[in-house]
């Protein structure tokens, strides 16, 4: 299918690897020029490298934690007035809820909420003057069904779940989108530390955590960067722009409900 979009102009955050870097992957298949951001330049210029070579758009880079008001700054002024934007950054440390205290929310509120809601106050503008625009949002199945370790996730990103239920419905009528894509387990570094995390409290081996975590998606496995950076594409195409406001579980059938 042609997503229509080719010669559009995105800006990827924590785009480096695992799921940032499987949506930046598939914008570039459809032929859209890139501006990508994570806070190592190392796996983030390989990344940039192999896209240009394989995808032949325009990539460029900024290593900047996207989470810091000044270094968001740097990643804005390079991406201009995207057409899409693909807010991400890395997820909370899992822990117990009698652990947390308020600057541990601040934190998770920081990256998980403020940070991609300060993204789209800075782009959506321009895309609502031109008619066009495309945002999604990777934030997780907590959404809908609360992980107890990652109670610091559930609570961020209940917070931009709400912002964008609201904000959607009035940008929408520029032509603009805003959608969150919601994954479940997916085979990234974030999936690895968290097997470890399971390895660690159970006292068992990699393959019995991975074992064990499969176990709870009726597809019996992970999901991918690449399945996960399709979706996204889709959702940014010329052909989603009725999709409006939503929340897109990508989790292997995991969160057992009837809608
Ligand atoms: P990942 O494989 O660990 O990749 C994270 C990417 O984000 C890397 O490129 C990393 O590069 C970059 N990054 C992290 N913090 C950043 C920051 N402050 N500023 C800029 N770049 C940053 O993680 P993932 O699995 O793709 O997860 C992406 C998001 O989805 C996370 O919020 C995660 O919690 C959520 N999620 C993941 C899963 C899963 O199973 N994978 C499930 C549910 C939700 P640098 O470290 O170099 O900055």
């Amino acid at each position: 299918m042609d997503l229509g979009i080719k010669g559009k102009k995105a800006l990827v955050t924590a785009s480096s690897k695992g799921l940032g870097l499987g949506c930046a992957r598939s914008l570039a298949a459809a032929g859209v020029d890139l501006v990508m951001n994570a806070r190592g330049i190392d796996a983030l210029e390989e990344a940039a490298e192999a896209i240009r070579d394989e995808f032949d758009v325009k990539v460029t880079i900024v290593a900047a934690d996207i989470t810091n008001e000044d270094t968001r700054e740097q990643v804005l002024r390079a991406a201009g007035e995207p057409d899409i934007l693909v807010t991400n950054a890395g997820g909370p440390p899992p822990g117990a809820w009698m652990e947390w205290d308020r600057d541990d929310f601040i934190a998770a509120l920081g990256a998980n909420m403020l940070t991609p809601i300060a993204l789209m106050k800075a782009c959506l503008p321009s895309m609502i003057d031109r008619g066009w625009g495309r945002v999604v949002n990777i934030t997780s199945q907590s959404v809908k069904s609360p992980i107890p370790v990652l109670g610091l996730s559930n609570s961020a990103r209940a917070g931009l779940t709400g912002y964008v239920a609201g904000t959607s419905r009035q940008v929408a009528g520029s032509g603009v989108t805003i959608n969150n894509l919601l994954p479940g387990i997916h085979d990234t570094d974030r999936a690895t530390s968290l097997d470890q995390g399971v390895m660690d409290a159970e006292g068992i081996t990699r393959e019995e955590a991975r074992a064990r975590r499969q176990a709870g998606i009726p597809a019996g496995r992970y999901g991918t960067p690449e399945e996960f950076g399709a979706a996204c594409a889709f959702l940014c195409s010329v052909h989603a722009g009725f999709i409006v406001g939503q929340n897109l579980l990508l989790d292997g059938g995991a969160v057992n409900s009837t809608l």
